[in-house]
């Protein structure tokens, strides 16, 4: 040992505790580095982030680099190449259990469940203008007894300005398709995916248990939702909350209703697109063709693929947290995604997630790109579509 080195101390109930929290995740991991090689933090970073040596850390019950930590966007781009098959986000979300439990969450973050336990929706707003974005729509409350579909906006799509185009778009399709679907409007609750992913697995389970309850008394069963990331949570967590909930992404049910012939166009999209794959999608939930066939249904060219696409999609840096998190200039993947966009010669850069779409155009507007647009899927098809 050099004479300034702290000795490490190996911590048998941490140990424990990463072991229970990870379903011994870590533990099957030799070390070989791949992950670390394979993070695209390690393309815009000159210091190498080594997801290696956090996954070690786990196997030995060490806490995680508290600097380094909350950089994973859960991606899981490094677990599809892992070749003992380590859910390398999941140890991550373990290891900033134990940061919480220490108090050395970054700053930005305890206001992200605050907002959450006092607000319902992590984004700092009152609960009672959940709504807003719809006043003049004059959506119906979800009844079982009447609706296909509940829409499950999300706390995104509900708030944010951009993300509240989505949510506008999605409507207009529905109607136009004659689809019968309501809302839980100011009743909505939130789906927690952003408490999951910052690591708080416990508050998380208070949300979750509490948010299925709603749907269960609502009589919700098929939800179709804007966010990848409120399917995913839906589609992987909420089964032991209420197992009757069947989440659906809006592409899927957007393809759904393309081979039921009851989406019709009125004019194709004369431009030219590349389609950005959201993470929770494309890699999370092995979804990568309903996107692409509503897209196909809305253009009269081929669509134009990138560089990385599909399950080899590029993250666009919002997941895990990050969106609440300072990303410095120039180490933002969305920067390298739009170069990849402008490579294949595209007009307009078409994703369906709204963390996916703030990322990329914060890119374009900082980068003054003048040709190329960031258009959601959802606003695509309702350009469209035959009302
Ligand atoms: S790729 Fe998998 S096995 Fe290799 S170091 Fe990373 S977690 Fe361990
Ligand atoms: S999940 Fe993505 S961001 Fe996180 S360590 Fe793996 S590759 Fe890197």
């Amino acid at each position: 040992m050099k004479p300034n080195d702290e000795p490490i101390l190996l911590d048998d109930a941490l140990w424990d505790e990463l072991i229970t929290l990870t379903g011994g995740e870590a533990a099957a991991c030799y070390q070989c580095g791949v992950c670390t090689a394979i993070c695209p933090w390690g393309l815009v970073k000159e210091e190498t982030f080594s997801v290696r040596t956090l996954i070690r850390r786990a196997q030995l019950g060490l806490p995680g680099g508290a600097d380094v930590l909350w950089l994973c966007t859960t991606c899981g781009e490094c677990e599809a190449y892992c070749p003992r098959g380590v859910d390398i986000p999941n140890v991550f979300r373990a290891l900033r259990g134990v940061a919480w439990q220490r108090r050395e969450a970054p700053e930005g973050l305890p206001s992200l469940l605050w907002s959450n336990y006092w607000n319902d929706n992590p984004w700092g707003q009152p609960p009672s203008q959940r709504m807003q974005w719809a006043q003049d729509l004059e959506l119906p409350l979800f009844d079982p007894a009447e609706h296909e579909i509940l829409y499950y906006v999300g706390s995104t799509a509900a708030y944010d300005k951009r993300a509240q185009q989505i949510a506008r778009a999605l409507v207009k399709v529905f109607r136009a398709a004659g689809i019968a679907f309501g809302v839980l409007g100011v009743h909505e609750p939130p789906d927690g995916a952003e408490i999951l992913d910052v690591g708080h697995r416990r508050y998380f389970a208070e949300v979750a248990e509490q948010s299925a309850e709603v749907f269960r008394t609502h009589g919700v069963t098929r939800l179709v939702t804007t966010s990848p990331h409120s399917y995913d949570v839906f589609k992987q967590e909420y089964g032991r909350f209420y197992a009757a909930l069947q989440p659906l992404h809006y592409t899927q049910y957007l393809a759904e209703l393309l081979s039921a012939g009851r989406l019709h166009f009125a004019k194709p999209l004369a431009r030219k697109i590349t389609f950005h794959d959201p993470c929770y999608l494309a890699r999370h939930n092995d979804e990568t063709v309903a996107p692409r066939q509503v897209l196909a249904a809305t253009l009269d060219t081929e669509l134009l693929e990138m560089e990385n696409s599909g399950a080899e999609t590029l993250c666009c840096g919002g997941g895990g947290g990050r969106m609440w998190l300072e990303t410095a200039a120039g180490e933002r993947f969305s920067d390298l995604r739009l170069d990849e966009a402008l490579e294949t010669g595209a007009e307009v850069l078409a994703t369906a997630c709204p963390f996916c779409l703030a990322c990329l155009e914060d890119s374009v507007k900082a980068r003054g790109i003048e040709q190329l647009q960031v258009l959601d899927i959802a606003e695509i098809v309702a350009l469209t579509v035959a009302s």
